[in-house]
């Protein structure tokens, strides 16, 4: 028997992705934190690892849009780095 891996879908290409594969977000007042070990016991938002999905979420202001409120921009940053590790 195959080992299950749960999937999530990413915020902005609508994927369905192996949720170790994608950065999983939490929100932190008007923040965002990237929640390494996927282990923060709060709803989480999920993102591929990709500066693609991470420059359309910065041009449409995808995470203040999901949590209707004003999210700092440097997230779309760190996204970027995180994702090009
Ligand atoms: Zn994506």
């Amino acid at each position: 028997m195959s080992k299950h891996i749960p999937q999530r879908m990413c915020v902005v290409c609508r994927s369905m992705i192996d949720k170790n594969e994608l950065i999983r977000l939490i929100p932190e007042g008007t923040q965002l934190i990237i929640d390494e070990k996927q282990n923060i016991l709060k709803r989480g938002i999920y993102i591929c690892r990709s500066s693609e999905c991470a420059e359309k979420a910065k041009r449409k202001k995808i995470f203040s849009k999901i949590l209707r409120k004003n999210i700092s921009d440097q997230i779309y940053e760190e996204i970027k780095e995180y994702a090009a590790r």
